[in-house]
């Protein structure tokens, strides 16, 4: 099958991350079975949730991984000019969900399944898929445990064939916070969770503040931004409770561990400050998800073989975080570099272009050549 032909079948599959991914991880295990790949479908978080590991040549542990995730952020705006999940082309791109971000890497990758399955291999080259990337990257934790001894691992997110060797984390916080409610005519008798909540805004706000780095490049910046908040059910009662949710991006030299410290110390101070006001009030801060930065590093291997293979010495750095934190922390030398851009995938009328799949072609073949004899 052709590069177009298996990603007009990938993104017919609508695998939105609030929905099984099953289908697609079967279509794509088939197909491996069939170039007599060591497919193996394991079970994820949740059921109807499923990664892949697919693995050719011998069983030695210098293997390659080429990492995909399954899953794509919804369709659901206006504005498309063409149904999301049928392959249009139309000037030289492919639209279509999922096309930039990502699975045109997938299709590139099972494209040159034959080409693998025909080479002497030397090393292995394993073929993983994750689930629920986009929504914390739920699934690599799972996967990477089942994952054989390997050497190097890339993960094709779009850079439009640019080795990354850094990029930002993201963790996601909540907070949630229990005042006393009360009559809003004697508010002395409550302890108002959203005036509380406020308050704690304005800390969260001035420590973004700190941390911001304008200027700097943006793997480099650390942001973080409030995403949701809300409390209060009525205009004559003093709210009860307050939830907010932030999302924050570290930059790849920075511990994210250090910057949630300093948000604790802070929801404590707040927590203290109710007390005082009424014992029973509480502050809860939990984590939702906690994906490493990518720190850049002076040796690594999957980095020097993406370059050597694209003939370009120089590297990025992503504002965006991918799995490949996740391998890192895992002890794996990784790289980021796939066809595409990060600018077209989440959008209405996501496209990759068809150079950049060509690229990743060429890639691939470049690939094939450093395993096989
Ligand atoms: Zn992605």
């Amino acid at each position: 099958m052709t590069v177009r032909e298996i990603l007009a079948r990938l993104v017919a599959f609508d695998t939105t991350s609030s929905r099984s991914n099953a289908d697609l991880m079967d279509w794509v295990a088939d197909y491996l079975d069939g170039w007599s790949m060591r497919v193996r479908l394991l079970p994820g978080l949740d059921s109807g949730k499923t990664n892949l590991i697919a693995s050719i040549g011998p069983e030695t542990a210098d293997g390659i991984v080429l990492s995909s995730h399954s899953d794509t952020v919804p369709a659901t705006a206006a504005g498309w000019d063409s149904d999301p999940y049928c392959l249009s082309m139309r000037d030289g791109r492919y639209y279509g969900r999922g096309t930039a971000d990502m699975k045109g890497f997938l299709s590139v990758v099972l494209a040159a399944v034959p080409d693998l399955a025909k080479a002497n291999l030397t090393k292995p080259v394993h073929i993983v898929v994750s689930h629920d990337e986009e929504v914390g990257c739920l699934g690599a934790p799972a996967l990477i445990e089942n994952l054989p001894e390997a050497g190097i691992v890339i993960v094709g997110e779009p850079t439009g064939m640019r080795v990354a060797d850094r990029h930002r984390g993201a963790c996601i916080q909540t907070m949630r916070i229990r005042g006393i409610p009360a009559h809003s005519g004697m508010p002395e008798l409550g302890v108002n969770a959203v005036t509380h909540m406020a308050a704690f805004v304005r800390d969260l706000d001035g420590i973004a503040t700190q941390l911001a780095m304008v200027d700097a490049p943006p793997d480099k910046q650390t942001n973080i931004v409030l995403t949701g908040i809300s409390g209060g059910t009525a205009q004559n009662i003093v709210p009860e409770s307050c939830d907010a949710t932030w999302m924050i991006r570290c930059a790849a030299n920075e511990d994210p561990a250090e910057i949630r410290l300093r948000l604790a110390s802070k929801a404590e101070a707040a927590e203290r400050r109710m007390k005082l006001e009424n014992s029973c009030c509480e502050i809860d801060l939990d984590l939702l998800c906690d994906v490493p930065p990518l720190m850049p590093a002076t040796d690594n291997v999957a980095r020097d073989l993406c370059q050597d293979i694209l003939n370009d010495d120089t590297t990025i750095g992503l504002e965006f975080a991918t799995e490949a934190g996740l391998f890192q922390a895992a002890g794996l030398p990784v790289a980021v570099c796939g066809p595409g851009h990060m600018a077209q995938g989440h959008t209405v009328n996501e496209f990759i272009e068809c150079g950049q799949l060509r690229k990743a072609e060429f890639f691939m073949e470049g690939m094939i050549e450093h395993v096989s004899q």
